[in-house]
């Protein structure tokens, strides 16, 4: 009889997730498992690229929450990959809810710098408001079906009963909450948060840390990680096109060994497993779902799969000659004055996808990156930007920033964008709650098949990946702790109450 040690395990994607899954149940005697990539690279959406001399992240920025209980922080520091400020207990400490508080300039569309003083107010109300959302979740109520919904109706109720002294004030801070509603859709990964439900959004959970960069690139991270795998653990550039489970795939029997599972690659070469551990994103679940698995998911998943939300959130770095904004500044937001209406969305996408990027984050520190912004837009008008060229994208951030700084001499001398929409494997940014989800989609996805009750093989195709946590899918954080709890779930499958890996097949 074969020892569980041997058991041949496949976990497809090459991200923190299947990294991280990978590491464990090798360092736990695990000697089959091998992991098949789609690209030519690992890290997924951890992408560090550069702009000029700087490295810039394309995918994940920060580790939201760097605190102890934070797996990734631990790593990093494990590996010594952060700097002072961003281990110390202070740091660790800070509470900033999910909401980092970076010190803000404001451009108006007509030109103008805006004072904090007359911005202070939409401000505060922005964070009550939001900090109220998240309380749902908890308290089971949901006055309304969105995050969207619910925001302008109490908004409005606030400017309407409290900002009355000066309507021009009034509309300019209305602008701004209009801003600061498509920060959130960045922040979500959604379209509008009209799309985002009132009663999930607090399924979400922030931990304890001011959110800290790698200096190096978060790839490093990715780096050490790798080097832990033995060589060849990876086989890169095999797209998988399906999962035939349930000894459905005639090949598997015919070699010496049946595994229940077989793989197929796009290009047609297939691998035979006892168990998959699937890392892919929603978004290419969602593209995919009806084909990638044979026999078809159960219905429950495929509808949890339809109903959780993964939308995309892009960056567009730039660099400056000379900065435009103050020396301290940590974030621009672009107030259109004409958008008092609480619009997340834009109604011409072609003509003004543009209007959709809230602002831009200034790299820090200056003596590194010199004078780089990075502009955030999230939803279709995000996905439509992608489509253009580099150049036509420049030329209309260009006429943003001359509009309004009112300084028609500012030109970015580089521009890089990423295209996690056209990206192929990945088919969006990252997992949101949507309009009717609830914490049993995402219960749902992550359950492994067979389902339980059962008398086939169990554990034969088994889920992680961000979108399959609970309350930390979205986050690099998310997906390494999934990775962790499939390779566990695989152990103590495989483990007497001795404490030995042993055999189950
Ligand atoms: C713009 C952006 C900014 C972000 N910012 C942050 C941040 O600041 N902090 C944070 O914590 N998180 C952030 N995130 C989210 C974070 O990057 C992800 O949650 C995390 O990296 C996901 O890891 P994963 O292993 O689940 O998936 P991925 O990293 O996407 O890995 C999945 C892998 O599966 C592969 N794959 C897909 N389809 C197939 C197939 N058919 N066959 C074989 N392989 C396949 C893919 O190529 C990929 O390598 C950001 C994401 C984006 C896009």
């Amino acid at each position: 009889m074969m020892a569980g040690q041997n058991a041949n395990i496949l976990i497809i994607g090459c991200g923190i997730a299947g990294i991280g899954a990978a590491q464990r149940l090798i360092r736990h005697g695990f000697n089959n498992v091998r992991v098949l990539e789609a690209t030519s690279r690992s890290g997924g959406r951890i992408k560090t690229g550069s702009l000029g001399s700087n490295i810039v992240e394309i995918g994940a920025n920060w580790i939201h929450g760097p605190s102890q209980e934070n797996p990734v922080f631990r790593l990093a520091c494990q590996y010594q990959l952060l700097d002072k400020e961003s281990m110390s207990e202070e740091n660790q400490a800070v509470e900033v809810g999910g909401h980092p508080p970076f010190i803000p300039n404001w451009f108006s569309s007509s030109g103008r710098k805006l004072d904090s003083e007359m911005m202070a107010p939409a401000s505060e109300l922005f964070m009550t408001l939001f900090e109220k959302c998240q309380e749902f979740h908890d308290s089971g109520e949901e006055p309304l079906p969105t995050v969207g919904e619910y925001f302008k109706r109490e908004a409005l109720k606030v400017a309407n009963e409290e900002w009355n002294e000066d309507q021009t004030t009034k509309k300019l801070r209305l602008a701004y909450l209009g801003t600061l509603l498509k920060v959130e859709c960045c922040v979500s990964g959604t379209h509008t948060m009209d799309d985002v439900g009132l009663g999930a959004f607090g399924m979400y959970k922030t931990l304890p840390g001011l959110d800290c960069t790698f200096p190096g690139g978060y790839e490093g991270l990715i780096k050490h990680m790798m080097n832990e795998l033995p060589k060849d653990t990876v086989l890169y550039n095999k797209p998988v096109k399906c999962i035939h489970w349930n000894n459905t795939y005639k090949q598997s029997s015919q070699k010496g060994r049946t595994c229940p599972v077989t793989v197929e690659c796009i290009s047609g070469e297939t691998f035979d497993a006892d168990h998959v551990i699937v890392t892919i994103p929603l978004g290419y679940l969602k593209k995919h779902q009806h084909t990638l698995l044979q026999p078809s998911m159960p219905l429950r998943k495929l509808h949890s799969i339809q109903r959780m939300g993964f939308g995309t959130n892009n960056k567009i770095f730039l660099e400056f000659e000379m900065p435009f904004w103050d020396e301290d500044c940590e974030a621009i937001y672009l107030v259109w004055e004409d958008e008092s209406a609480l619009a997340d969305i834009v109604s011409d996408v072609k003509m003004a996808w543009v209007r959709k990027l809230f602002g831009f984050t200034v790299l820090k520190p200056a003596e590194t990156f010199g004078h780089v912004l990075c502009g955030w837009i999230a939803g279709h008008e995000s996905e439509y930007m992608e489509t253009l060229t580099e150049l036509e994208v420049l030329n209309t951030i260009t006429q943003v920033i001359r509009r309004f700084t009112g300084n028609a001499t500012i030109a970015p001398k580089k521009l890089l964008r990423s295209q996690w929409f056209l990206d192929p494997y990945t088919c969006g940014s990252y997992t949101y709650v949507a309009k009717g989800c609830s914490d049993f989609d995402i219960d749902n996805l992550a359950e492994p098949l067979p389902l339980p009750g059962s008398k086939d093989q169990p554990l034969q195709v088994m889920f992680a990946g961000e979108a399959t946590h609970r309350s930390f899918f979205s986050t690099v954080h998310g997906a390494l702790i999934t990775g962790w709890r499939e390779a566990d779930r695989l152990l103590s499958h495989y483990t007497t109450p001795a404490g030995l890996v042993t055999s189950k097949l």
